[in-house]
């Protein structure tokens, strides 16, 4: 299966969105019918602007109508040039300019917001790494004084916003921070540079659109060992490789679960 959209999938979709749509007045409709209604408002009228916020992804139209749109598990969008295929399967909400059109199908959450019920949203989220407008203090707040594993702690989106498994568990290697460590064990100093890292490895995930957290140092052409092998690309340290060797110390990476999530992590890095 998949791994759910981390932050910089849903950052890439807002920056995508803008630069097939902004500016231009849409039609919309909801081949599947289950968002005929939200479709009908959203038709004629002219995006605005995109954004993201965490794993949300939201498009303002003239006239403060906002989409927001969750992709959850199995949400996906297509978009194409010039006129739109006859619709194929179960899509939600399909746009359409005279230049391109967008389908999206399978989300979570595909919706029209007020502008309160989008300020609430934000206020549920924590910071979010790849906004201008994060402030990292509203997370170390949390995080100072949970007795919460910092994995927990950094999976959950009302205080951490567009982290999944795949970041944290790399940036909780990269810091030798175990997994498990509770959150009010973590110093303020080392709360600065986990942020510094999440922030640097999410936004290069947005500039190359994978997750690469490996450090050159230790990437196969340097080390001679072999590249990893996953649909997904990318080279991490510890995300999905239970069993093999650490490219650090050679330990074995290890495995468990926290609250019915995966964790990676390696014993002799982080400790
Ligand atoms: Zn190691």
């Amino acid at each position: 299966m998949a791994p759910v959209p981390e932050g910089h999938t849903i950052h890439r979709l807002a920056t995508r969105h803008a630069e097939l749509f902004a500016g231009d007045r849409v039609r919309a409709a909801s081949p599947q019918g289950r968002f005929a209604e939200g479709a009908a408002r959203l038709s004629g009228t002219v995006l605005e602007d995109t954004e993201a916020y965490g794993k949300h992804l939201l498009h303002h139209y003239a006239g403060e109508l906002i989409l927001h749109v969750h992709l959850g598990l199995y949400g996906k969008f297509t978009d194409g040039p010039g006129e739109p295929p006859p619709p194929v399967g179960q899509v939600r909400l399909r746009l359409a300019s005279d230049r391109h059109w967008l389908d999206l199908r399978g989300p979570t959450a595909c919706e029209l917001l007020t502008p309160p019920e989008v300020a609430a949203l934000r206020d549920r989220l924590g910071p979010d790494p790849l906004r201008a407008d994060a402030d990292p203090d509203r997370a170390y707040a949390r995080i100072s004084r949970s007795p919460t594993p910092l994995a927990a702690l950094l999976l959950d989106q009302s205080v951490v916003a567009g982290t999944g498994l795949i970041f944290v568990t790399e940036a909780l290697f990269r810091a030798g921070l175990p997994p498990l460590l509770p959150g009010r064990e973590l110093t303020p100093a080392r709360w600065r540079e986990l942020w510094a890292d999440l922030v640097a490895l999410m936004t290069r995930a947005v500039e190359v659109g994978r997750i690469d957290t490996v450090r050159d140092a230790h990437l196969p052409e340097v080390t001679g060992r072999a590249p990893r092998v996953d649909r997904h690309g990318g080279e991490v340290y510890v995300y999905r490789r239970p069993g093999q060797p650490c490219h650090v110390c050679a330990d074995e990476v290890r495995r468990g679960t926290l609250t019915g999530r995966n964790l990676y992590w390696c014993p002799t890095c982080q400790r």
